[in-house]
């Protein structure tokens, strides 16, 4: 496994590689988990070099104390991705991504200005940003992103589209611990006692799944909402069902094939989200 530092390092690499090889390409913020190496291992399956970035994106924070306490664990981010055969890692520091403040603003229209983009202002400029300029210097043929984060790979595919970018986007599905939880670098922050309640919002979206059908839309959410906000210690940010092409929350089961529930919660604080399929 090469790991490179500087862009130009990088390239020089891909370069040596022959000529337009099927690159497989993951972004990330590190502190990985199985769910990350679920992307690394597609990536690996489905192309001729996979690449893994590291790089926690600044401008994507909303809240300054988050981004102090992202968990950063480099040395135990390399082995984990050895150990998945990846075959190029990318950890640039935030000089060689943004070497001047960046001044990019993207227009997702509606898709951005609900559930995350009403709580996180600005996050999925910053997190185009970030993706566009990675794409521009990683140049893959595939990007693989997780549908645990449903808005973003959303967004994401809405950016290739605008900018008529050369990559195929492919949604990977969400990876829980054994108790239902949806893993998240965010995990590690939880204490004991918010670890042992957290599988209780994936139990409340499985709950909901059954209620489908017998419940309308607006009266599954508010079950939801009522049950999450029995859990103790939480502050709900949003549950909406959603049609999961337009994000647009849907009033009745016929009007979208494929709607979504996602919700944001802090458990203490620590935000978490999750969706389920409906
Ligand atoms: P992050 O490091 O949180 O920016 O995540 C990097 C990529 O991994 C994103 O595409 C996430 O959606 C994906 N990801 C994070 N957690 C999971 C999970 N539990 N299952 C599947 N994909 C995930």
């Amino acid at each position: 496994m090469i790991v490179c530092k500087t862009k130009s390092d990088l390239r020089r690499h891909l370069e040596t590689l022959g000529t337009n090889p099927f690159i497989g390409f993951v972004p990330t913020m590190g502190a990985l988990h199985k769910g990350h190496l679920s992307l690394v291992r597609q990536a690996k399956r489905e192309n001729e070099i996979s690449v893994v970035s590291i790089f926690v994106n600044p401008i994507q924070f909303d809240n300054a104390d988050d981004l102090v306490k992202y968990p950063r664990n480099i040395d135990d981010d390399l082995p984990l991705l050895e150990r998945v055969h990846c075959d190029v890692v990318f950890i640039p520091n935030e000089q060689e991504i943004y070497p001047t403040p960046p001044t990019e603003t993207y227009d997702f229209g509606e898709l951005e200005e609900v559930m995350e983009g009403q709580y996180r202002k600005g996050h999925f400029n910053g997190v185009a940003t970030v993706v566009k300029r990675l794409f521009d210097i990683v140049k893959p043929s595939t990007a693989y992103f997780g549908e645990k984060d449903f808005q973003q790979l959303t967004i994401i595919r809405k950016l290739v589209e605008n900018e008529h970018l050369p990559v195929e986007i492919v949604a990977c599905p969400i990876v829980r611990e054994s108790d239902g939880l949806a893993m998240s670098s965010r995990n590690v922050r939880l204490s004991v006692e918010d670890r042992r309640i957290a599988p209780q919002i994936h139990k409340i979206l499985r709950d909901a799944r059954d209620l489908v059908g017998i419940f309308e839309p607006d009266k599954l959410k508010g079950f939801v909402i009522d049950q999450l906000k029995h859990i103790p210690r939480t502050k709900l940010d949003y549950f909406e069902i959603v049609d999961s092409k337009t994000l647009r929350p849907i009033q009745q089961w016929q009007a979208s094939s494929r709607s979504i529930g996602c919700v944001a919660i802090y458990l203490s604080d620590v935000r978490l989200i999750d969706n389920v399929k409906f």
